[in-house]
């Protein structure tokens, strides 16, 4: 194992590189952390409800049934999808992300 930042060889149970202090893959505290984007591969229409859902951890579903219930009873909702849909950066492409292929078109 080599430091990511120095290149020094590293034992492959050290937490943290011995000449610059970097963290090792040993000592990552394994986090998925989610960044707040369109999730387009569970997206039922723009990705936001999934995005969001894959934010906060929740169900999609869940998401989507509270996210109607605010459209339908104050009409926030559809805005508020709207605003998300433009403003959130959409996950189509990331790296971070296991290659998927293309969904086929549903017709
Ligand atoms: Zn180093």
């Amino acid at each position: 194992m080599y430091c990511t930042r120095c290149g020094l060889q590293l034992r492959d149970d050290d937490r943290f590189c011995s000449r610059c202090g970097s963290r090792t893959a040993v000592g990552r505290v394994v986090t998925a952390y989610h960044p707040l984007m369109l999730d387009k591969r569970n997206k039922k229409i723009g990705g936001v409800c999934a995005g969001f859902a894959r934010y906060f951890e929740a169900d999609v579903t869940l998401i989507r049934v509270l996210w109607l219930a605010l459209a339908l009873t104050t009409g926030v909702g559809f805005l508020a999808y709207l605003a998300a849909w433009l403003i959130m950066p959409s996950d189509y492409g990331s790296a971070e992300r296991m290659p998927v292929a293309p969904e086929p078109a549903v017709r």
